[in-house]
């Protein structure tokens, strides 16, 4: 100390972090007597409530007090440690600059900290990187117990819809942790769900049915397309426990589907073409589906004049990439769908849809061995055998092998899109069918071409091509 301090600040921070909380008065008590012992005169106390200590938390009372020094209204802080005083590097640079700058004198209980002396400088650096560290352990503390509550297969987080939190009790009646129960009338629209999606239903269908069935979402809403969607993928509802979007085994709640439900869904789910049923909701049978005989573009439809009942006075399949080729659509969906039930109800029909079993049974077992040596790196990390880097390492690589297993399960699942549709009860099957799913068998099943007709040639069933993309 080199001049004498006109006005000194105490400064106290109180935070959770540790576990030995000290409190603000004891710090205040005890910085006070450490100026008065110095014969510094008391300007002012600063104290701040940071309960959890993070950059991104404002500290008011910190920034009045390098106000203060600025103003010089202050010369000379006593805090009860220099960790009490910045809580990042960053932070400490700050306060080391601007202690040069207006020459401030610094005191900690127990000792004086100059942060004139590259000594001084140095302490209050190896200080201020320690209790950085202490942070840094505690948000390590807290991954680790939420890893061990993901490894034991504890649920966490928001309730899923199907789902109740349960307290368990032992046998006092204490508390001792939480289960999730399934809540049956969800429980049994999440598997209405998956049966609609798996045959073919939009998840704009699938949200209409839950707001029908008089179903809310978490946060009370209506559900939506997305929604859906986004619940149907969580593995969760197959058992699954996950970890940052991954799969880390199995959960200790009740599953509510199978794994084959669920994969067969998501097979559905991520299947090519279908990504525009997100939008609009297709009206039409074959909007999107016949092709132009003339050029191969697909045709739209094209409605003329929309009558006071809310049908059109004329409603046509029309190519819009050659603009010559126009068809009226009632006769040409009626040839479709008489053809489609004929086909349907044949009974010796096989529909064979690339199904390969032995494929698909190999692309599970793959999957379950590399889920497996995910689950072990897990096992070595928490027992200490193998760093986080080594387990991140080791997952690095699992997860590209798991991508692809991933990948050749919904390949090869056989498609369910038929079931109950065909045999003797085609007919009636195929009339009480949404539309969504006629348009998504008829997609499945064939190739529709309406060819050009000579001039003066009205319609004739011949017009309208269907070939089979399944052998019979
Ligand atoms: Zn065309």
């Amino acid at each position: 100390m080199t001049k004498s301090v006109q006005s000194c600040g105490v400064y106290a921070r109180i935070s959770s972090d540790e576990g030995t909380a000290l409190g603000v008065a004891r710090q205040i008590e005890d910085c006070t007597a450490e100026a008065s012992r110095r014969g510094w005169p008391l300007g002012e106390v600063f104290t701040d409530n940071d309960v959890s200590a993070t950059r991104t938390k404002k500290r008011p009372a910190y920034e009045r007090m390098l106000h203060a020094i600025e103003h010089r209204t202050i010369d000379a802080v006593v805090v009860w440690d220099v960790d009490r005083l910045t809580r990042t590097p960053a932070e400490l640079e700050r306060f080391i600059g601007l202690a040069d700058s207006h020459g401030l004198a610094l005191a900690s209980v127990g000792g004086e900290v100059d942060l004139a002396t590259p000594q001084g400088r140095l302490t209050a650096r190896i200080k201020g990187s320690v209790a950085r560290h202490e942070v840094e352990q505690m948000s390590r503390r807290l991954k680790r117990k939420f890893q061990e509550n993901a490894k034991a297969g504890k649920s966490h987080g928001v309730m899923p819809f199907g789902y109740r939190r349960e307290p368990i009790l032992d046998e006092n009646g204490r508390q001792i942790g939480t289960c999730d129960a399934i809540v049956e009338a969800e429980a049994e629209a999440i598997r209405e769900l998956y049966a609609r999606a798996i045959a073919g239903d939009t998840l704009r269908y699938l949200a209409k049915y839950l707001n029908e069935s008089g179903f809310k979402t978490g946060q009370g809403n209506a559900f939506i397309g997305n929604v859906v969607g986004n619940m149907l993928r969580k593995p969760r509802y197959a058992g699954h426990r996950t970890h940052a979007g991954q799969i880390i085994g199995k959960g200790d709640w009740e599953p509510i589907i199978s794994q084959d439900t669920y994969d067969q869904a998501m097979a559905v789910l991520t299947a090519p073409g279908r990504r525009h049923s997100g939008g609009m909701e297709p009206k039409h049978l074959l909007s999107g589906i016949a092709l132009c005989g003339r050029c191969g573009g697909t045709l739209r439809p094209n409605m003329y004049k929309l009558l006071p009942d809310g049908t059109y006075l004329r409603s046509n399949y029309a190519c819009k990439d050659c603009m010559r080729l126009t068809r009226q659509m009632a006769p040409v969906d009626e040839v479709v769908n008489a053809v489609m039930v004929a086909r349907l109800s044949r009974p010796d029909t096989v529909l064979d849809l690339s199904e390969k079993p032995e494929a698909l049974a190999s692309a599970i077992s793959s999957r379950a061995a590399i889920l497996a040596r995910m689950d072990t790196a897990a096992d070595d990390y928490a027992d200490g055998t193998i760093t986080a880097r080594q387990m991140a390492r080791v997952n690095e690589r699992l997860k590209i092998s798991l991508a692809e297993a991933e990948g050749q399960v919904l390949r090869f699942q056989p498609v369910r899109i038929l079931d109950g549709m065909t045999g003797a009860g085609a007919a009636a099957a195929w009339e009480s069918a949404t539309i969504n799913r006629k348009r998504e068998i008829i997609r499945q099943l064939a190739t529709i071409t309406i060819l050009p007709s000579g001039p003066g040639i009205r319609f004739s069933p011949e017009q309208v091509k269907i070939e089979w993309k399944v052998s019979a």
